[in-house]
């Protein structure tokens, strides 16, 4: 549609309110408080997977953490490691009535409420302010960052002069002054400082040099900068637009900043909109000279339709993905909005189209773990992707391919060979997890010793190929990673020979209480089972691609001695264990350990520290952190029997602390397959809620995404008792007293799979379009499904 037939019908709506959807969609903010702005801004961060914004406030605030980051640009210079670069904020802008801004500090506040639209994908926010002349003003704004054309951020502000007439004045700025938190320290080992100052409050780094700002003609500013370590360019295309005569147009260029400003005449009880929208491109997307004429395309593309038309299309984006991607949970209304805003989440953390960025700890909402990727991708997000949105797991697990080379030189440096992923990755595959706190207090030993990352990734990659049938994704990419993390175990395991068994000693496992540990089962077992996986891919590669295995063995020189290795040391991993007791000893020695009991939950129902115990001494007692062998129990479901994974879950339950988010949604998933079903849904609940409930105490730092992840798990694994074994699907499922039913959909082989479980029966419906059969397992029986056909079984 021509511009001119589109004209203004951004104006056609009376009131941006009218745009929202239903309440059960919505996360919802009533009034104003500065205790919980930091959090709000997590929770309302919007986002497309190419660039996350939090949900400050427009015109800012003195404790506000404004950020907008963009997936994969990461720079170091004062930072004391690399760090996902904080970026202009696009949505900022400012409002004077008369000369006075319309702002939370100048102002009082009459009303105010925010609502993100999960559904939608955007926040909405309506403020009435009254200024000290007695001037009454409602602001309403919609704001949203485009999910078909992720260059593009939109803002669209109405306001309504209740009482007055005047002048308004809009400022709406691109501002590069921007910072990170934490600064690197000027020493080498540093010194321990007061943990009451908070140091990341005032310690900043700069990561963003200015290179130009300039008009764009007739209308509009663009900034060009660029990272100061890192060669990154980046653009700014910004334009503001009015829907009113405007009686004034100018542009300011300060240092690293610029803005468009208008002035307004406003009418009692007649409502003004403005727009600002905004594209934002670097060089990790295109040339660097190609980066100015992209924006101004976005921008002028966008402008020359109303704000509801771009609004249209991309609520219609949403509706796709939720189309594909929801949770439907009858009878708990409450878990069901909870359940989509961790859903929500992971959809704006993520990029299909970006094959070398990946999902930090706090994905783009915050600047907690600094932007780097751990574990917790393959482990609690991956899956959620691998079933929904395949083409996004795949690009997540390209990325883990890109990285290679760095995790190539990590295993070099550190004396061994082949592949070892780092525990904080960046854009590299280098080591990023830095040595000291922030505060210089404690030395942070998780990057040297947590390498059971490694077998994460081979997980993750494992888990992708059986669900999808990608084959090629083997062939291309996955097999060298397989092949090389293998190759890494190889090298790595220690020969104990009073024993004849190979060991892994010095280092650490999940549980992040005991930092220093030999042969912690997890990991051993986990290696074994990656070597393993790789001896198989070998001989299957073999049979099946001759010729792909011989490319293969000529690129990494590989042998059948070697393959024979990777067996021959699987065979021999010492796992501790107590045979009398069924129970697996989470690393040598653990038994021997303090018994100190928990005896207290917070308000959250979250475990207290006992009396003199924190976070860095509980070294000598059996109390953990997060699962380590419940973690393995679920990760690799038939190698265990009922009995031992109860009895395992039930000792290890009772001494697991919770400090980790990544928690408690393995403690619901495993609590609904050893039949500790009340615990199953306490824990639920703990995941579900961590961050609009604040459990962990720091929502503020971003989002919990691997618990969001994990929440997906704790439904679809736990109680939908989702499993794959030996490549078939398998259902478990137990509901929760209150829930009637849950739905979902998973992509398998390339198709749908919709699931819909009751308390006594749960029917399944294999796609249409699929070209044959498919065999699950529902309670321990074989089920068939035919396409198109839907089938129920009966839940004992
Ligand atoms: C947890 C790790 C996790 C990291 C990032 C830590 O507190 O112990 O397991 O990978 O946070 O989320």
């Amino acid at each position: 549609m021509a511009a001119s037939e589109t004209g203004n019908r951004f104006l056609e709506t009376g009131d941006l309110r009218e745009l929202l959807s239903e309440k059960r969609w919505l996360v919802e903010e009533e009034q104003f408080d500065p205790g919980t702005l930091n959090i709000y801004e997590t929770l309302f961060t919007v986002g497309n997977g190419y660039l996350g914004t939090r949900g400050s406030l427009e015109e800012g605030h003195a404790a506000g953490l404004p950020r907008t980051f963009i997936n994969g640009l990461f720079d170091h210079h004062q930072s004391f490691v690399v760090e996902l670069a904080n970026t202009p904020d696009w949505p900022e802008l400012h409002l004077y009535v008369e000369g006075i801004k319309l702002g939370i500090h100048e102002c009082e506040i009459l009303d105010h409420y925010r609502a993100l639209d999960m559904r939608s994908g955007c926040l909405f926010r309506e403020t009435r302010f009254r200024d000290k002349e007695g001037r009454i003003t409602r602001y309403q704004s919609l704001r949203y960052a485009h999910w078909d054309e992720k260059h593009l951020c939109e803002l669209q502000v109405q306001l309504t002069p209740e009482n007055y007439n005047g002048v308004i004045e809009v400022e709406a700025p691109i501002d590069a002054n921007v910072f990170n938190l934490d600064l690197k320290p000027a020493y080498k080992d540093p010194p321990t400082f007061d943990p009451e100052i908070r140091w990341e409050k005032w310690a900043r780094s700069m990561h963003l040099g200015h290179v130009v700002s300039e008009p764009i003609e007739p209308k509009g500013i663009f900034l060009k900068l660029e990272t100061l370590d890192r060669p990154h360019h980046l653009g700014y295309a910004s334009a503001l637009e009015a829907d009113t005569d405007v009686t004034e147009y100018r542009r300011r260029f300060q240092h690293k900043r610029a803005s468009e400003v208008v002035r307004l005449e406003a009418k009692e009880g007649e409502p003004l909109r403005i727009r600002k929208a905004v594209a934002i491109c670097t060089s990790r997307d295109l040339a660097r000279d190609q980066i100015r004429p992209f924006c101004e395309g976005q921008l002028q593309g966008s402008l020359s339709h109303s704000f509801l038309e771009k609004f249209e299309r991309h609520r219609k984006a949403w509706n796709r993905l939720w189309d594909a991607c929801d949770i439907i949970i009858k009878g708990d209304p409450e878990a069901n909005r909870a359940v989509r805003f961790n859903i929500y989440h992971l959809l704006i953390a993520a990029n299909p189209e970006d094959e070398r960025a990946n999902i930090g700890a706090k994905s783009l909402s915050g600047e907690g773990y600094k932007g780097h990727v751990f574990w917790d991708t393959e482990i609690f997000m991956l899956p959620f992707f691998i079933y929904s949105r395949p083409e996004t797991a795949r690009a997540l697990l390209k990325y883990r391919y890109h990285t290679m080379d760095g995790a190539r030189e990590y295993a070099r440096e550190s004396g061994y060979e082949g592949v070892r992923y780092p525990w904080e990755s960046a854009d590299t595959g280098h080591e990023t997890t830095p040595k000291w706190t922030a505060d210089g207090s404690v030395r942070i030993y998780t990057g040297e010793r947590e390498l059971h990352i490694t077998a994460a990734v081979t997980y993750g990659l494992l888990t992708y190929v059986d669900a999808t049938g990608d084959i090629d994704f083997m062939l291309e990419y996955g097999a060298e990673m397989l092949f090389g993390t293998a190759r890494f175990w190889n090298s790595r395991l220690e020969y104990n020979e009073s024993g004849d068994r190979y060991e892994l000693t010095g280092i650490e496992g999940p549980d992040e209480f005991h930092k220093l540990v030999d042969n912690n089962v997890y990991t051993n077992r986990l290696t074994q089972w990656n070597l393993n996986q790789a001896a198989d891919w070998y001989q299957r590669l073999q049979d099946e691609f001759p010729e792909k295995l011989q490319a293969l063995i000529e690129k990494m020189s590989l042998d059948e001695q070697e393959i024979n290795s990777w067996r021959e040391k699987a065979e021999k991993i010492y796992i501790p264990y107590d045979p009398d007791r069924d129970l697996i000893e989470q690393f040598e020695g653990y038994f021997d350990l303090k018994e100190v009991p928990i005896t207290e939950w917070d308000e959250n129902d979250m475990p207290v520290y006992p009396d003199g115990y924190h976070h860095d001494n509980c070294e000598d007692t059996k109390l953990l952190k997060q699962p380590d062998v419940v973690m393995l129990l679920y990760l690799l479901p038939d190698r265990f029997s009922r009995e031992v994974k109860k009895a395992n879950y039930e000792y290890y339950e009772k001494r697991t602390m919770h400090k980790s988010s990544l928690s408690p949604s393995i403690h619901a998933i495993m609590g609904v397959e050893t039949g500790n079903h009340e615990k199953a849904l306490l824990y639920f609940e703990r995941s579900a809620y961590v961050d609009l409930n604040n459990n962990q105490e720091n929502t503020e730092k971003g989002i919990h995404i691997a618990s969001a992840g994990g929440t997906w798990q704790a439904v679809v694994n736990g109680f939908g008792g989702m499993r794959v074994k030996k490549g078939r699907l398998t259902f478990n499922p137990w509901l929760p007293p209150s829930w009637e039913e849950i739905r979902f959909r998973i992509r398998w082989q390339g198709h749908n799979l919709s699931v819909h479980v009751e308390k006594h029966r749960a029917a399944f419906t294999w796609a249409e379009a699929a070209d044959k059969a498919l065999m699950i397992e529902v309670q321990g029986d074989a089920v068939e499904l035919q396409p198109g056909r839907k089938v129920q079984a009966d839940i004992k």
